[in-house]
């Protein structure tokens, strides 16, 4: 019992000049106020002792004060808590309870957020992994083929060395796919924005895939509407993302055509990716832009798909403040189109 009072009073006493302040002060009114000095004296004991019984309850409340927030944080610190719901304070420590559940989402939220972003990262090392071991694998089966025999077996050497360089063109381009990624993730890609005439740009590159289009039977269309119309972008970056949505365009569409085209807004252009292809299943559209998502994983490999191809394409529109949209009918085609500014 004396333990708990001494307690109370040394932790009242963080008050103690204000304690001081206060028994001055009504000692000078006792004085100011009684004459007789005899009864002055009795007054005074009385008063300090009110005074340390007042300090052990301000003591006592202070101290429960200090063990409730105590229990609160060792209870944050031993993850007791599912939700800032079950955190409790006295009613005046109102405030104080807001800002520790405020606290407490934030931590909750960014531990969570940094568990995802460790999955994530896991994933991705498998996926890339299990994509170079392809392949790998597969140059290096051919290789041990031609170097057990069939090297002079003039019916199968070429073809196994064809297969082995197939292979690794497609190492290389997810090599090439991975480095752009990885920089683009990292924040590390310099974009460098700037006027273009978006009908040359378009043309050029239209022009480097008319001969797989037409060894396809592919019809490459490219109309050119408003000659000399400038758009705003990084025209290298974007480069990148007309090539992959032409080529896949191409490579998803057996017969018909690949239209590239653009439709102009008051500040913008709508560019246009439209195909007759295989199209894409309505539940995988929101997933094509996820990083070694494939529709069929089978036809994507053949066709030489790294599967991170639309992952870039999205990094690269979002970068232009823009979005991409998807339209596909399955077996009709799709169409790919974003917005850049004019
Ligand atoms: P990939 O290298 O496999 O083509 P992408 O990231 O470019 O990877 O595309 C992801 C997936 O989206 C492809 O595997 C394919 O299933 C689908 N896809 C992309 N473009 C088209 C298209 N024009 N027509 C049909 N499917 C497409």
């Amino acid at each position: 019992m004396w333990n708990e009072i001494k307690s109370n009073i040394s932790s009242a006493l963080v008050y103690f000049r204000e304690f001081i302040l206060f028994l001055i002060l009504v000692v000078l009114i006792i004085f100011l106020l009684i004459d007789n000095t005899s009864l002055s004296v009795p007054l005074i004991i009385l008063l300090i002792v009110v005074g340390i019984i007042v300090l052990n309850l301000i003591g006592r409340r202070r101290i429960k004060e200090i063990d409730e927030i105590k229990e609160i944080i060792s209870s944050i610190r031993l993850s007791k808590y599912e939700s800032s719901s079950e955190i409790f304070l006295s009613k005046h420590l109102d405030a104080l309870e807001n800002e520790i559940k405020q606290m407490f989402e934030k931590t909750k939220n960014d531990i969570e957020y940094l568990e995802r972003l460790q999955k994530m990262r896991s994933q991705f090392l498998a996926n890339v992994s299990h994509e170079l071991r392809t392949p790998i694998f597969a140059i290096q089966g051919y290789i041990e083929t031609l170097l057990n025999g069939a090297l002079n077996d003039p019916k199968v050497n070429k073809h196994f060395l064809g297969k082995a360089e197939l292979h690794t063109v497609n190492l290389s381009n997810l090599l090439n796919d991975l480095i752009d990624i990885s920089m683009i993730e990292s924040g590390e890609m310099r974009m460098s924005y700037r006027y273009f005439d978006i009908n040359e740009f378009i043309k050029n590159i239209v022009s480097e895939f008319s001969l797989i289009a037409e060894e396809k039977n592919v019809q490459l269309i490219f109309n050119p509407a408003n000659i000399g119309l400038q758009v705003f972008g990084d025209k290298e970056r974007l480069r990148q993302v007309f090539v992959n949505l032409i080529q896949n365009a191409i490579k998803y569409t057996d017969s018909g055509s690949v239209e590239i085209g653009y439709e102009e807004e008051k500040k913008f252009v709508n560019i246009i990716v439209k195909d007759t292809g295989i199209g894409i299943p309505q539940e995988d559209i929101d997933r094509i832009f996820e990083r070694f998502y494939r529709v069929d994983k089978a036809r994507s490999k053949a066709v030489g798909g790294t599967g991170l191809g639309l992952a870039i394409v999205k990094h690269i529109i979002d970068a232009h403040s823009s979005k991409i949209f998807v339209e596909s009918v399955l077996g009709e085609g799709s169409k790919f189109s974003f917005k850049l500014k004019k």
